[in-house]
C-alpha cells in the first residue's frame, strides 16, 4: 500500500468526503478548510505536483480543470467566483506530495494570496 495520503483517498483505503470521481481523478473536501468551499481534486496517477506533469498527461491536466470547474459550479460558486490553486514546494507551501488543485470560494479571496 502507498504511503502517499492522497493515494490512499483515490484508493479508498483513507476515508475522505468525495465530492465526485471517476477513472482518473477524485475530488473531496479539505479536511482543514480555508474558505466555505475547499475542495481539492487530485488524479488517481501519483504525480508529486504540476512539475511532473508530462507530455502523455496532458489530457489528463485539462481532465482535472475541467473536474475543478464541475465541482464548483455544483457547491454554487462559479457564478459567483472561486479559485483554483497549486501550491508547487517549498515556497508556495505545498505540503503534501501529490499534485492536488484547491478549488476556494464561498467568500471574497483576497489578492495577491498570502
Ligand atoms: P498543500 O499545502 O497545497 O500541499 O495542500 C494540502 C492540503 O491537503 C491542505 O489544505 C490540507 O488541509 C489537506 N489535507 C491533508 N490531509 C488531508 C486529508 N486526509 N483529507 C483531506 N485533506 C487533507
Amino acid at each position: 500500500m502507498s504511503e502517499c495520503i492522497f493515494c490512499r483517498i483515490a484508493a479508498g483505503s483513507l476515508p475522505a468526503r468525495v465530492v465526485y470521481q471517476d477513472d482518473q481523478a477524485v475530488a473531496f473536501e479539505d479536511v482543514n478548510p480555508q474558505a466555505p468551499v475547499h475542495l481539492l481534486v487530485i488524479p488517481r496517477k501519483h504525480i508529486p505536483n504540476l512539475l511532473g506533469v508530462g507530455e502523455e498527461d496532458e489530457a489528463l491536466g485539462g481532465h482535472l480543470m475541467r473536474v475543478a470547474c464541475q465541482v464548483a459550479r455544483e457547491k454554487g460558486v462559479a457564478e459567483s467566483g472561486f479559485r483554483v490553486v497549486a501550491n508547487i514546494n517549498r515556497d508556495a507551501g505545498q505540503s503534501v506530495d501529490h499534485l492536488h488543485l484547491h478549488v476556494l470560494g464561498g467568500r471574497g479571496l483576497g489578492w495577491p494570496p498570502g
